[in-house]
């Protein structure tokens, strides 16, 4: 992160990033994600770019309080004014849109002073606290999504899916390689036109950095193949919806928590503690990682969504699936009730807030659930919908200890309002208010 640099060191960065851009770079965008999840931007000609660095870029604050629908929540006004600063250390010339960058914007106040909702800051502070612990984060959220109007037709998982569209997902994979990402794995999903793309773990802010880009770059290749991409927890009623599921590891010195320990399957018991934080804190999180209403149509028992508050060894329905690998270093758990209207850097924070809480608090993890908690008698069902969620987040003494009051009055007020805007709506008219808007 270099927005913390004095400003002149920033520019500096900027002017040798822009270097190393080369010639073919002609404007810069940069991005933050609201409390809705919506990735918002501004763009600078790439000559501007140290001048941004330096100064940063103007944005009104009342983008704190912007729903899904560009509505905003009660209680802003048209006064004030904050500054994006990029974080040059992650500006990535962007492959499927020729002539652009991109880098993720932190926000500060006109003085200087970290603005105290900025959501990527805050996953920074995170990052800073597990590093404070001895504690290195590997963190990576899965991308699904589905192609629009039945293109992407054919079986689940089938070779039918990759043939029909091998030109599109092969420019998909030169994309992310040539912008420096190390893809992992691809593969056509369970539902028609769904696909999905995971890779490479890295450091929390990263990790959510990654996310995004891979998400932006998935949406700049369809629009060139004349497709239309939806990352939407639902993008149709009663069927099969979007994860966007974190995987995450703990290490001390080189050695991963969940593994080599006295534990269920390894874990040692700071990584069980960590764990059993997080599902303790998991309904108040769901505001966080589920925060839509169309959140609320894909966390349903049936769709591998992960709708039940437990843990189980591989298993897909519980929200966090322990995953020990077949090596210790493979190690890692899922939270699997997430979605991609998440706000990525509010997820992950989050979720490093809980753990933590959980270490210093000792807490052991409950029972496994083994099998499908359907039938198991005792597992709890998270919240089903978004205002109970919210409840949850509001009575979350942990989280908001972790955002700062300001970021999680300003959470709250957005969750609220958005609950409020839809209710009584069905889940069609959810739907289409929302399935192209992350
Ligand atoms: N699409 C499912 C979800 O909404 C996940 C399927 C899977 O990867 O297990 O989370
Ligand atoms: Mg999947």
């Amino acid at each position: 992160m270099t927005t913390k640099l004095p400003p002149a060191e920033r520019a500096a960065l900027a002017r040798a990033a822009v270097d190393r851009l080369g010639p073919e770079v002609d404007g810069v965008i940069l991005g933050w994600v609201d409390n809705a999840g919506v990735q918002r931007v501004k763009a600078v000609p790439v000559d501007r770019l140290a001048h941004a660095a330096e100064w940063g870029v103007g944005a009104a604050p009342c983008f704190d309080a912007f729903l899904v629908d560009d509505a905003m929540a009660p209680g802003t006004g048209p006064v004030g004014d904050l500054r994006l600063v990029p974080d040059v250390s992650a500006l990535t010339a962007l492959a499927a849109q020729p002539g652009w960058a991109f880098a993720p914007a932190d926000r500060y106040g006109q003085d200087g002073v970290p603005h105290p909702g900025c959501q990527r800051l805050f996953a920074g502070r995170m990052a800073a606290e597990a590093a404070r612990r001895g504690l290195e984060v590997r963190a990576g959220i899965e991308v699904e999504w589905m192609l629009l109007d039945g293109a992407g037709a054919g079986p689940a998982y089938g070779m039918r899916r990759l043939i029909g569209l091998s030109d599109y997902l092969r420019e998909l994979l030169r994309a992310l390689r040539a912008q420096g990402m190390a893809v992992l794995q691809i593969h056509p999903e369970y539902a028609v036109g769904q696909f999905e793309l995971s890779l490479a773990p890295g450091g929390p802010v990263e990790a959510a950095d990654t996310a995004l880009l891979v998400r932006h770059t998935v949406q700049a290749v369809s629009v060139r193949h004349g497709l239309d991409a939806s990352f939407a927890p639902a993008v149709t009623a009663g069927g099969v919806g979007n994860g966007g599921h974190l995987h995450l590891s703990l290490w001390r010195a080189g050695h991963n928590l969940g593994a080599g320990g006295p534990g269920r399957y390894g874990l040692t018991a700071e990584g069980e503690a960590f764990l059993a934080g997080v599902l303790a804190e998991l309904p108040a999180l769901l505001a966080l990682g589920a925060p839509s209403v169309a959140s609320y149509l894909r966390l349903v028992p049936g769709r591998w969504s992960g709708p039940y508050r437990c843990w189980g060894r591989e298993n897909r329905e519980a929200a966090l699936r322990l995953i020990p690998g077949s090596a210790p270093e493979q190690a890692n758990a899922e939270v699997k009730c997430f979605d991609a209207a998440a706000n990525p850097y509010l997820a992950i924070g989050g979720v490093l807030a809980a753990g933590f809480a959980g270490i210093d608090r000792g807490l052991r993890l409950p029972p496994e659930v083994c099998g499908d908690p359907v039938d198991s008698g005792y597992a709890e069902r998270l919240p089903a919908e978004l205002p109970v969620a919210t409840a949850a987040f509001k009575g979350s003494d942990v989280l908001r200890e972790a955002l700062g009051a300001e970021l999680h009055s300003a959470v709250l007020a957005v969750r609220t309002a958005e609950a409020e805007r839809f209710a009584g709506r069905d889940p069609d008219e959810v739907i289409a208010a929302t399935r192209l808007r992350w």
